[in-house]
C-alpha cells in the first residue's frame, strides 16, 4: 500500500486547533508551576520574548494575556475570567540558560531522540517510501542511526547521552485500539458522522493510528525526558522530505535543503488551548530559547558546511525566523513543546530528493564513496559528524553571535 508523504517535518499538525480547551490526550494545567519564577524577569524581557519568539503576531495573545506595569495576568482556562498572576522585577537578572565556557562535554546530559518508530511502523507512520525495486526509505531508521553514530562521537567527548528511542520499537505501550473512542468523538466532534461506513471507517482507523504513532509516542518520550532522563538538552533528529507531486508515480525531487528548529511561533489556534498556553509561558519563564537559538545555530552552520545544502525558508504564520543566521526557525511542534528542557529539531536533507536518495541507496560504509562523481562519507556519517561538530562550537568555542562563514 502506497502512502502519499506528509514527512514535511512531522510539519502540518494541526491538531491544536482540532479541540477545544485542550490539546488532545492533555489535562489541565498546573499554573503553580509558574510560582518559582515570580519576580525573575522584567517587563521588558517578557514581552521580548513574548513579540520575538513565541507569539510574534500581536493580537493572537491579547486575548490571552495582559501585560501590565507591574506584572502579567495570563488566563488560566479558556471561557472563565480566571488568571494567573506573574510579577515583573525591575531589573534584568542575569541569564542562566547560556552556561559558560567547557573544557569538555563532560557532565552534559545529551538525549537523541530519533524522530518517529521506523521498522514495521514506517508505512503506519506515513514516513516510508520505495523506488521502483529499492528497499524502503524509513525515517525513522534513518534517525535512529544517526542517533547511535551521534551517540558514539559525543559519548567519546565526555558527554553523557542517552537514546530517547533505541530500537524501531514505541516508547508507548499503547496500541491504536486504545484510542477507538477518542477517534469516534473526533469524528463526531467534525460533524462526519453521516458518512458512509466505509468511509467513515477508513477515517476512524487513520485517527486512532495517528493519536497513537504520534501524540500518544510523543507523551511516552516526554514523560521518559522528563522524568527519568532530565537532560540539558534533547536534540530531535529527523529527514524532511517533499510532498510527493503524484504520489502514485512517485518521482524523486531536485529540492534537497535542510533546516534546524526551535520552539516558538504560536498561532492563535494553539493559544487558545490551556496546555498549550501553559507551556509556551512556562518555556519562556525558563528562558530555553536562549540555549535553543545558540545550539540551533551552531548546528545550522556545522550542517550548511558538511552537507552542502541550502537553507530551507518557511513562508507560512506557522513558522518565524530567528536570528541572523540562515536556516534557523522557530515552531511549535508537540515534541519541542512537551519535552521541559532546551530543545533542537533538525531537519536536514530531503530523503526523496536524487540528491539524497542516491545516498540513502548507498547506506552505510567506511570512508568515501564516489556519489554523482564525488566522494562523499555516508550520509548518516555525514549527519551526525555535522550534528557533534555544532554541539562542540556551541560548548566548547562559545561565541557571542554565531554567523554564517562567507560563501566562496
Ligand atoms: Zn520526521
Amino acid at each position: 500500500m502506497w502512502f502519499r508523504i506528509f514527512w514535511f517535518g512531522c510539519l502540518f499538525i494541526g491538531w491544536g486547533v482540532l479541540y477545544p480547551k485542550t490539546s488532545s490526550v492533555e489535562t489541565l494545567p498546573k499554573w503553580s508551576l509558574l510560582d518559582p519564577w515570580q519576580k525573575a524577569l522584567t517587563k521588558d524581557q517578557f514581552q521580548q520574548a513574548l513579540s520575538q519568539v513565541y507569539c510574534p503576531r500581536k493580537e493572537w495573545w491579547k486575548s490571552w494575556i495582559v501585560i501590565e506595569k507591574n506584572g502579567a495576568r495570563i488566563r488560566k482556562q479558556a471561557g472563565k475570567d480566571e488568571w494567573y498572576q506573574l510579577s515583573f522585577c525591575e531589573k534584568p537578572k542575569k541569564s542562566t540558560t547560556l552556561g559558560t565556557k567547557r573544557e569538555s562535554l563532560k557532565g552534559l546530559r545529551i538525549a537523541l531522540d530519533p524522530g518517529h518508530i521506523g521498522g514495521k511502523y514506517s508505512e503506519m507512520e506515513s514516513r516510508h517510501f520505495v523506488i521502483g525495486k529499492g528497499v524502503p526509505v524509513k525515517e525513522g531508521d534513518l534517525s535512529l542511526q544517526v542517533a547511535k553514530k551521534l551517540d558514539a562521537i559525543l559519548s567519546s567527548l565526555g558527554a553523557e547521552v542517552f537514546l530517547v528511542r533505541e530500537k524501531s520499537e514505541p516508547v508507548t505501550s499503547k496500541k491504536p485500539k486504545d484510542f477507538a473512542k477518542e477517534a469516534e468523538e473526533w469524528i463526531a466532534g467534525r460533524g462526519l458522522a453521516h458518512l458512509k461506513k466505509e468511509e467513515k471507517g477508513k477515517l476512524i482507523k487513520k485517527r486512532r493510528e495517528m493519536l497513537f504513532y504520534r501524540v500518544s509516542e510523543i507523551h511516552a518520550r516526554a514523560k521518559l525526558v522528563n522524568e527519568k532522563i532530565r537532560p540539558n538538552l534533547v536534540v530531535c533528529l529527523h529527514l524532511n522530505a517533499s510532498a510527493w507531486k503524484d504520489p502514485e508515480k512517485k518521482e524523486l525531487s531536485e529540492t534537497n535543503d535542510y533546516h534546524v528548529l526551535v520552539n516558538g511561533c504560536y498561532m492563535g489556534g494553539e493559544l487558545a488551548l490551556d496546555d498549550q498556553r501553559f507551556e509556551m509561558i512556562y518555556r519562556l519563564l525558563n528562558g530555553w530559547h536562549e540555549l535553543e537559538q545558540k545550539v540551533a545555530e551552531n548546528v545550522s552552520v556545522a550542517l550548511a558546511e558538511a552537507t552542502g545544502l541550502p537553507p530551507f525558508s518557511y513562508r507560512g504564520p506557522n513558522a518565524l525566523k530567528i536570528g541572523k543566521v540562515e536556516g534557523v526557525w522557530a515552531r511549535n511542534l508537540l515534541a519541542n513543546r512537551l519535552y521541559r528542557c532546551p530543545v533542537v529539531f533538525l531537519e536536514p536533507y530531503r530523503a526523496n530528493s536524487k540528491g539524497a536518495y542516491e545516498r540513502i541507496k548507498a547506506g552505510t560504509y567506511e570512508g568515501t564513496r564516489e556519489i554523482g562523481g564525488v566522494p562523499r562519507i555516508s550520509l548518516v556519517d555525514e549527519y551526525a559528524r555535522a550534528v557533534a561538530e555544532g554541539l562542540k562550537k556551541n560548548y566548547l568555542e562559545p561565541v557571542s553571535e554565531v554567523t554564517l562563514p562567507a560563501t566562496p
